[in-house]
């Protein structure tokens, strides 16, 4: 997904108005920079963004927050947005190892994790975004009653995800080891871009609905 050596991409996110620069500074005050009530929720490694627009153009009254940590790709969500603009989006460039201190307790209501980046190593288990080191990070920002959604094709990694739950305290709403199959979790379902790349080759797609 890292896209190296787009000129200027760093530029273009320095002056964009749909990113929102010192993040650190908006914590506890992320209503205001959408100037309403309405939840937030946000996606973390969002890639290219097609999820979160989507998603964002189907629930005008939900606020939503795209985390991306690599410039050159954020680049290309920032030019669909341009192209596009919603309101209800903003874009944070940022490693999700410093989540806390960008939301504060109970500041989003939802989470989704799409396609994350594997780290097959097992010494780099603790980088993996569903692990329970990040659980942990997700469990001080959530409201109480705030769930996770986690869509993946990558079976060991989504394996890994299950077994990391009950010892963070998070226990399953839903599974499925075949989302394009289950005529209930697929409903409405808003296809990712390495969804439909993965889904197209034939692989079946993992997705777990979690809360405390
Ligand atoms: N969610 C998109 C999708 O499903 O099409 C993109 C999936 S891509 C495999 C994973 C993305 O997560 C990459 O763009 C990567 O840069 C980003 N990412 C990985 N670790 C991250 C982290 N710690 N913080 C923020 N973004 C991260």
């Amino acid at each position: 997904m890292r896209l190296r050596n787009i000129t200027g991409s760093r530029e273009v996110i320095g002056e964009s108005r749909f990113v929102v620069h010192e993040e650190k500074e908006q914590r506890g005050r992320w209503k205001e920079i959408f100037g309403n009530e309405n939840p937030i929720r946000a996606e973390i490694g969002m890639g290219k963004g097609r999820f979160i627009m989507d998603l964002a153009k189907q629930n005008p009254d939900v606020n939503y927050i795209g985390i991306e940590k690599y410039s050159s790709v954020l680049l290309r969500a920032i030019q669909k947005m341009e192209e596009e603009p919603l309101d209800n989006v903003r874009f944070i460039r940022m490693d999700a190892e410093e989540i806390t201190d960008v939301f504060a307790e109970g500041e989003l209501d939802r989470i989704y994790l799409n396609f994350s980046d594997p780290w097959p190593k097992d010494r780099h288990a603790k980088r993996r975004l569903p692990s329970r080191q990040f659980l942990e990070r997700y469990d001080k920002i959530l409201k109480k009653d705030g769930v996770i959604e986690f869509k993946t094709d990558n079976r060991p990694l989504f394996d890994f995800a299950l077994e990391e739950l009950e010892p963070a305290g998070w226990r399953a709403d839903a599974v499925t080891f075949d989302l394009h199959a289950d005529p209930v979790l697929n409903e409405g379902n808003i296809m990712t871009e390495y969804e439909e790349k993965f889904s197209s080759v034939g692989n079946p797609i993992c997705k777990y609905i979690i809360r405390r």
